[in-house]
């Protein structure tokens, strides 16, 4: 059985303890690879290896690592069907998703950041006393980077690029629940020659190593995606060390549905940002929230649009819906339903796990589902479910869209629906979100900044925000 090894100074290695973990395949729920149980230990010669890595890398020229960079991307590119096939295995989700978004994604995350980093310049002040300021932003050091398992490559490579094109080394985890193309990177980093220590990738739990980079003193830059918990966690860590950090977490996001939307445009996407990866992206909108004179149009038509899903074999190409990432999510989620049923609310359709035996796949599937008639303080419109289920809610005024759409301690982002320009721009004023997406969702222009308010993260990723935030400023005051 392949056994998945760490990335650390320019090699793949074995974890120091040779302990492993199973790695399951979230479709046939059998363990199909072995994940480092790395610990303490392999971080720490991560950061040796980054830290003497460190001085060279951090002066040479933005040219030379942008070339690097944008060679690592023309290899995902090449190699996109092994990827794609992998993060599918690895994840569960439909090989056609990960062939289309995921993997294209993080090959975009190399060449923009490979390009970003030749046209990120900074600020000179000049003052009336006779005197100029200019500022440096100079690489920080060794970066962390901590992601999650949605979208494996996709969100590991959007710290990891950054944070390499501003000149640091970066030791990194990937989540221990989808750690193949992480693997599959290291060797694609390698072939593309990019020198040793430069990027240390480190398998393994997060109680264990993601703790141990978080408390590492030589880290002084964590860049982290997950759950909100954890995040607080980092967070309480993190912070007497005075340590750097970027949070991008949970979120419940409002789909905004008003009567004078696009209604055929709406509907195929609102299916789309509902269910796509199962529903398992920061991003999909779980709150329906649909103007009360639309409101049993958008039913029928929603319910008949979801039933046609289908959930199968995410290796197929017309499976629209793949396995959860696990068996313990899929409890949770299964677990989410449960109370919404408890909380009065009704199942227009899905609610249960998918038995696909029969084809030979005895994994975590479940029938997208959709539940109306909760009110808007109960736990299932408060709490992130992340998975394949939504909530519909009738609104009549525009003011009482927008208070159910900031009600939650969330504020990732939202989705609005409606023709009127004006409209749209006093709601998404008023949305107390990070992104709002209008006639539209998951568009993504890569310069713009990226991340949640409240309880869905701290600070901004994206274009030259990523690149401000891991780079050091240093104002620098010279009188003539
Ligand atoms: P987790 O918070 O459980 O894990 C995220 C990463 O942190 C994993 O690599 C995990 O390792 C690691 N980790 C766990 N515990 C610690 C710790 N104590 N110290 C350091 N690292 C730790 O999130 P999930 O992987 O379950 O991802 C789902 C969550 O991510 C959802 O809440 C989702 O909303 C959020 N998310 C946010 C996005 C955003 O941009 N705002 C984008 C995508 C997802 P291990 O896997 O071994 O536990």
């Amino acid at each position: 059985m392949e056994k998945i090894q760490n990335y650390i100074d320019g090699a793949l290695v074995n974890p120091i303890s040779n302990q492993y973990l199973d790695n399951y395949e979230p479709s046939t729920a059998e363990v199909y690879s072995h994940i480092p149980d790395s610990d303490k230990k392999d971080v720490d010669a991560a950061v040796k290896a980054a830290k003497q890595a460190f001085p060279a890398w951090s002066k040479t020229t933005k040219d030379k690592r942008s070339a690097i960079l944008y060679r690592i991307s023309e290899l995902i590119e090449e190699n996109l069907e092994e990827l794609a096939a992998a993060e599918s295995k690895d994840n569960g989700k439909p090989v056609s998703l990960a062939t289309k978004v995921d993997i294209p994604r993080a090959a975009h995350n190399f060449r923009f950041f490979a390009t970003a980093i030749l046209h990120f310049a900074s600020e000179s002040h000049q003052m009336e006393e006779g005197a100029i300021n200019y500022t440096l932003k100079q690489a920080i050091g060794v970066a962390g980077c901590i992601s999650p398992w949605n979208l494996p490559l996709y969100l590991f490579s959007w710290k990891i690029a950054p944070a390499l094109a501003a000149g640091n080394c970066v030791v990194a985890k990937p989540s221990e629940i989808t750690p193949m193309s992480a693997f599959l990177l290291s060797k694609l980093c390698i072939e593309a020659g990019l020198p040793k220590g430069v990027l240390n990738i480190v398998h393994g739990l997060g109680h264990k190593v993601g703790a141990a980079i978080t408390e590492h003193d030589e880290i002084p830059v964590i860049s982290f995606t997950g759950g909100t918990a954890t995040g607080a966690q980092i967070a309480k860590t993190a912070a007497p060390m005075f340590k750097k950090l970027s949070l991008e977490l949970g979120g419940k996001n409002p789909t905004l549905i008003f009567d004078d939307c696009n209604y055929d445009k709406m509907l195929r996407t609102v299916v789309h940002s509902s269910f796509a990866n199962q529903g398992q992206i920061c991003l999909c909108g779980s709150r329906l929230l649909i103007h009360s004179s639309i409101y049993e149009r958008f039913k029928s038509d929603f319910v008949r649009e979801v039933k046609k899903l289908k959930v199968g074999n995410p290796k197929n190409a017309d499976t629209n819906q793949g396995a959860l990432v696990s068996k313990a999510h899929m409890e949770k989620v299964l677990s989410h339903i449960e109370i919404a049923k408890e909380e009065g609310g009704k199942v227009l359709c899905g609610g249960y796990q998918v038995d696909l035996a029969h084809e030979g796949l005895n994994g975590w599937f479940i029938e997208p589902t959709v539940i109306e008639g909760l009110n808007m303080d109960c736990r299932t419109n408060q709490e992130e479910i992340f998975g394949p289920v939504v909530t519909m809610m009738p609104f009549d005024t525009d003011e009482e869209a927008i208070t159910y759409s900031n009600s939650t301690k969330y504020g990732l982002a939202a989705s609005v629906w409606t023709e009127n320009i004006s409209r749209a721009n006093q709601v998404a004023e008023q949305l107390h979100m990070g992104i709002v997406w209008t006639n539209c969702w998951l568009l993504r222009d890569l310069r713009t900044p990226f991340g949640g308010v409240k309880q869905s993260g701290v600070g901004r990723e994206g274009g030259f925000e990523a690149l401000r935030f891991f780079t050091e400023p240093k104002n620098v005051c010279i009188k003539y």
